[in-house]
């Protein structure tokens, strides 16, 4: 059963009578996903000096917005950040195992 740490923390350790599991500083748990993202257009602000990702052409008039991101005149690729997103990467306990519930 894949769980996020805050609600790991509020279930039983399967090892011991009435102590909720310990999360991440448990030796047992494991995760089971990397770091979940969400990815953000940048705004014109953020993009002043900075390059293209992806072909490093300068940020310029020629970048046009595209619904609600820039794009690179050169490669088409979107202007955007990623925002990490910690407290919803999932895990398990390696005690209890790796139960699947579909
Ligand atoms: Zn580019």
């Amino acid at each position: 059963m894949n769980l996020t740490e805050k609600e790991a923390k509020e279930k039983y350790c399967p090892n011991f009578i009435d102590v909720h599991c310990p999360g991440t500083e448990c030796m047992a748990w494991r995760w089971d996903e990397s770091v979940p993202y969400r990815v953000e257009p940048m705004n014109l602000e953020e993009m002043k000096g900075s390059d293209c990702f992806e072909c490093a052409t300068a940020f310029s008039d020629a970048w046009r917005l595209d619904v609600d991101r820039y794009r690179c005149p050169k490669c088409r690729s979107a202007a955007v950040r990623t925002i990490e997103e910690p407290e919803r990467r999932r895990g398990y306990c390696g005690l209890a195992g790796r139960v699947e519930v579909r």
